[in-house]
């Protein structure tokens, strides 16, 4: 019989699972400080197989759903603003705190999770690519839909109704790879765009793929951003003691599909034991 990789994988995923639901069941009401959750795409129900291609993608029940057991924990979802004031002024890690953020600031986000942020009476963070603000991007395979991104009025309008937007690059593109002098137009331009759209300071970034190396972490940091943030498995946030730690922040990244357990052990405070796979995957596949 031939087993593939994928197939082992599962079987090995379905073996790990219940323990870390177990493990992160435990964990839920003892943790303490910031946990800063990654999402990307929020999409209705019969979207949703259609874009699981993408990163991140969940539905907006399955977002509801999330919202529902963050509060059901007596977890605090604080605004970018207030997360950073907490962690500054070392009360982080007094209690339990739940930030929002999305990255690639697809027209999604305005249309399905403002929404529900809004209704939940919740604020969000947004990291945006400049270049892409009210863009639609046919990838030419198939008939697939295109990719959609907000426009400058939905970002504006967002910052209006209390939430925030930082910097996803001017392009989407991984930073490692550029020249240096690029690597600092794409941090700089979308500054400048972004501040421009929005009317106020951006001083936060997350690097796309969440890659990024010491001459990236340099050029953000003289570009103006106060703070920046990465991916992958971050667990929680209590202090962010000098400029590596403030240019590195770690961050709870969701997974595509309808309602994956996963997703609920990291929104607790637990861990995607296999995010450290997915992590190491991306690495290898940008060579960072
Ligand atoms: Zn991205």
């Amino acid at each position: 019989m031939i087993v593939s990789a994928s197939g082992s994988r599962k079987k090995l995923r379905s073996m790990l699972q219940p323990l870390s639901s177990t493990i992160a069941r435990l964990w839920a009401r003892r943790w303490r400080g910031v946990r800063f959750l990654c999402y990307h795409s929020v999409c209705q129900p019969q979207e949703l197989s259609e874009l699981a291609r993408r990163t991140g993608v969940i539905s907006v029940d399955g977002f509801r759903r999330h919202l529902k057991v963050i509060r059901a924990h007596g977890y605090r979802i604080v605004s970018m603003s207030d997360a950073l004031k907490l962690v500054a002024n070392g009360v982080a890690g007094q209690a339990q705190y739940v930030c929002l953020t999305f990255d690639d600031g697809r027209y999604d986000n305005f249309a399905n999770a403002w929404p529900v942020l809004r209704e939940a009476g919740c604020s969000a963070h947004f990291f945006v690519s400049s270049a892409l603000v009210g863009q639609t991007v046919y990838d030419g395979v198939n008939d697939r839909e295109p990719d959609r991104y907000m426009d400058a009025e939905m970002l504006r309008t967002i910052v209006r109704e209390g939430g925030s937007i930082g910097s996803h690059a001017h392009r989407h593109v991984n930073l490692t790879t550029l020249t240096r002098a690029t690597v600092r137009s794409e941090l700089r331009e979308s500054r400048r765009l972004l501040q421009e759209i929005v009317g106020c300071t951006i001083d936060t970034h997350a690097y796309p793929w969440a890659v990024y190396d010491r001459d990236v972490l340099a050029e953000a940091r003289d570009a103006g951003y106060r703070y920046c943030f990465a991916g992958g498995v971050g667990g929680t946030v209590k202090a962010l003691e000098g400029d590596h730690a403030k240019l590195t922040i770690p961050r709870n990244t969701i997974r595509s599909g309808p309602d994956r357990e996963e997703n609920y052990v990291t929104v607790c405070g637990g861990m995607d034991v296999f995010r450290p796979y997915s992590t190491l995957k991306l690495r290898m596949r940008y060579r960072t």
